[in-house]
């Protein structure tokens, strides 16, 4: 049943073929997640020349197929600007991630005090030291000071309000949806303190949003694992969870989800059922393992021409593949984490030269290609159980 999850924990898994919903079944049943089986963002849809409407139907399909009949949900992910919602809303999406990225000021991190107060002049920002400089205690994350409040609304006070504005118009066009709020994809790290901030002042003004996808410290890039500081990592999430625990409305939300195997115990252990991970890019992968053992010959030109168009086509994205040291060819290359890297953000560009073909070897394959997405994703869900 397409459904909102609320607070269940959930596993959002992107797919940009459309044929990936049977193996994601398999590997989800039997486990604590609630699946999102449709989860495309604007910028996907634009690159695999799909609608959000093919998108659920495609999902849809699968569910009915294989006689799914628990909770589903479907994400709009990445939702940038107000035209952006009709078309999920029409479509029946269920599930709905704002990305106020473009309003975060990434230069308040830089700033003096001094500084910040011109920018808050200048930006006419509302006083909030009465709200927030007293009586906000915590043993895990430090106090605000003036700075670091000021910080907080300069950097992210213009994304709360586009925030919420997106969600006062989702609300106008539907009734009772999930809400996302994500700041992922932001140049600097969102402190536990700004995290607080974020979700204090949506909350303060009516936003009902069920996860935040905050950008943690380090490095989570497409398709590999975590790249930082794990020890780090683990004590900056133990403050977010200190943040998250004091509101209990939502659940942390990990965006680049896929093949963070070493992130995945340290998530389920600071947020236990309040949690969703999402993925998108790594179950095309898995058909290009697929790919890669039964039609060699096309994997060989969808690698050639991800070598071609990595330059150009990686500029939207966190990654650091250095194509000179990849391995060289074969089914070895989806192991390999420059490789992978390529493979993951010139997707694009291969489904509009080579799409029909590697759909119509998928369709031949569909078993082996299922195995694999099954083994895949068993590994990603048992380390978050
Ligand atoms: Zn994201």
């Amino acid at each position: 049943m397409l459904t909102n999850l609320g607070l269940s924990p959930s596993f959002g898994f992107g797919d940009r073929l459309g044929l990936a919903t049977p193996g994601h079944i398999a590997a989800v049943r039997a486990t604590r997640f609630a699946p999102v089986f449709a989860q495309q963002s604007v910028r996907e849809n634009a690159r695999t020349g799909r609608t959000p409407q093919q998108v659920l139907d495609d999902a849809r399909r699968a569910v009915e197929a294989a006689g799914w009949d628990a909770p589903w949900g479907a994400d709009a992910d990445h939702l940038k600007t107000l035209a952006d919602l009709p078309p999920f809303v029409a479509a029946g999406y269920t599930f709905f991630t704002v990305d106020p990225g473009a309003y975060v000021e990434n230069g308040a991190d830089f700033a003096d005090l001094a500084r910040l107060k011109v920018l808050i002049g200048e930006a006419d920002g509302e006083d909030l030291s009465g709200l927030y400089l007293n009586g906000l205690s915590s043993p895990v994350f430090s106090e605000f000071t003036l700075e670091t409040l000021l910080r907080a609304q300069v950097k992210y006070g213009r994304a709360i309000q586009h925030t919420v504005g997106m969600y006062r118009r989702l609300c106008e066009l539907k009734d009772g949806f999930d809400f996302e709020v994500s700041v992922d994809e932001t140049d600097s790290p969102t402190t536990p303190l700004e995290h607080y901030f974020i979700a204090s002042e949506l909350t303060r003004q009516g936003v009902r949003f069920t996860s935040l996808a905050p950008r943690f410290i380090g490095r989570f890039e497409k398709g590999v694992d975590y790249i930082g500081d794990l020890a780090a990592l683990d004590a900056e999430m133990a403050r977010h969870a200190a943040v998250t625990a004091c509101f209990g409305t939502y659940k942390i939300s990990l965006h680049s989800g896929s093949d963070k195997f070493s992130v995945y115990p340290l998530a389920a252990r600071h947020w236990g059922s309040r949690l969703h991970v999402k993925t998108a890019g790594t179950s095309y992968l898995e058909a290009l393992r697929t790919l890669a053992v039964s039609a060699p010959g096309l994997f060989a030109r969808i690698w050639a021409l991800g070598l071609e168009r990595y330059a150009i086509d990686r500029a939207t994205y966190h990654v650091s593949a250095e194509p000179a040291l990849a391995a060289s060819d074969g089914p070895a290359l989806l192991d390999d984490f420059h490789a992978r890297e390529i493979l993951h953000v010139t997707y694009g560009s291969a489904l509009n030269q080579f799409g029909s073909e590697i759909t119509a070897t998928l369709l031949r394959d569909a078993v082996p290609y299922q195995r694999n997405l099954e083994k895949h994703f068993r590994k990603h869900l048992e380390l978050l159980d």
